[in-house]
């Protein structure tokens, strides 16, 4: 048996349990079938450590949260919620606890399983078996830095502005998540910018190019233009591997691939900490993209495949396990490829399940593939 792996486990609301429970089946499959052990631990989170203890995240919560090696989070909010003050919504429990992981990186895979290549928007011999990452800045620059504001003119008018604002230690620790990353896929980082039009674009361009020639050996490395990486991912997105970029073009980036993929019911995220200069260790939170879908909650449809991804990315990323993440890759493809859809991404001729139905269908797959 390999050494325990701490896993907080954060179901939250709406359909987060029940996709997080169909989850926690594969969890246990790991176990039974590849004798690695996990140490799971429950917690509340949203609506859920609202209605018991008042808050939305617990302060007892947050110390498991720190203390483990990833956080697989479910989806938090929901109508009942809704009238709560600000402070208390479920969804300040998810920014507290990215807050004070300090997760900077944010991780958004863009994966077409080959039988769903017809659900994008783009012709399928572009998007088949698709497997690009983008990797997105997520506490600095145009969102956070300082001054902003709206102000009265003297003529009567009014102006309104923004900062974009990026230190060399914050362009070298995402850059250094990239490069981490890109060893453990195919071996390229693109890094994306608008250094022809803004001077953050050329500290961050330079910056990047002395780190990929300190730290970068042996991986293909390229700059490119922001406009031009939207317009390249449409094209022809085959051609990335790793994308790092900042957080106003990466939030961009990030839905615009997102929809190559077609489905909001198959898309994992991750959100990553600066590594431990010890041991190398990140704190890690590992979540679907989804929310907690009121409309469908307690109804057991809801589609569990981008739990699980978000699962598989937590074995890739924090438990050095790319081995067993790609078995469950591999399983979730086949089941599609046998015609098993849940509601969200039914199409003619394909067979409905329900959410334990998918679940049984990649369990019985992992049986076979491993
Ligand atoms: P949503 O993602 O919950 O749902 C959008 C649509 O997609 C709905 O029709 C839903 O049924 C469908 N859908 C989503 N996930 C699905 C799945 N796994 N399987 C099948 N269908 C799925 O977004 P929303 O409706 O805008 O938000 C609902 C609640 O979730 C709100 O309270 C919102 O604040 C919250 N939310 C939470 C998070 C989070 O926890 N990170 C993210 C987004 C929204």
């Amino acid at each position: 048996m390999t050494p325990n792996r701490k896993l907080l486990v954060l179901p939250g609301d709406g359909i987060g349990p029940e996709v997080v429970g169909q989850v926690l089946r594969a969890v246990d499959w790991l176990a039974r079938r590849r004798l690695v052990s996990f140490d799971v631990t429950e917690g509340l989170a949203g609506g859920a450590s609202w209605d018991k203890h008042g808050t939305p995240l617990t302060d007892e919560t947050l110390a498991d949260a720190l203390a483990a090696d990833a956080v697989l989070f479910g989806s938090v909010g929901g109508p009942a919620y809704d009238q709560l003050p600000f402070e208390q919504k479920p969804e300040r429990g998810l920014l507290r606890l990215r807050k004070e992981m300090d997760l900077f990186a944010n991780l958004r895979p863009a994966m077409v399983f080959g039988p769903m290549a017809d659900s994008s928007s783009l012709k399928s011999e572009l998007v088949s078996g698709l497997d690009i990452l983008i990797l997105r800045e997520l506490t600095g620059g145009i969102y956070f830095a300082e001054p902003r504001g709206i102000e009265d003119l003297p003529d009567g008018t009014r102006k309104g502005y923004d900062t974009n604002l990026y230190t060399t230690p914050e362009i070298e620790r995402i850059g250094r998540v990239a490069i981490d990353l890109a060893r453990r896929r195919r071996g390229k980082v693109t890094s994306v910018e608008k250094a022809n039009v803004m001077m953050s674009g050329v500290l961050w361009r330079e910056t990047m190019q002395q780190l990929f020639e300190a730290e970068a050996d042996g991986l293909e490395t390229e700059h490119m233009y922001a406009d031009n990486c939207a317009m390249q991912l449409v094209r022809y997105p085959g051609q990335f591997d790793v994308i790092v970029t900042d957080n106003l073009f990466g939030d961009m980036l990030s839905d615009c691939a997102a929809m190559l993929t077609g489905s909001l019911g198959m898309l994992p995220s991750a959100s990553l900490g600066a590594a431990d200069p010890v041991t190398g260790t990140r704190h890690a939170l590992y979540e679907p993209v989804h929310g907690s879908a009121p409309d469908i909650a307690g109804q057991g449809i809801a589609n569990p495949i981008a739990e699980l991804l978000s699962f598989s990315m937590a074995l890739r990323y924090s438990f050095d396990m790319g081995e067993d993440a790609d078995l469950i890759d591999a399983a979730i493809d086949r089941v599609l490829a046998s015609g098993l859809r849940t509601r969200d991404i039914m199409s003619e001729g394909k067979t409905a399940v329900s959410t334990e139905g998918m679940m049984d269908a990649i369990l019985h797959e992992l049986d076979t593939v491993s």
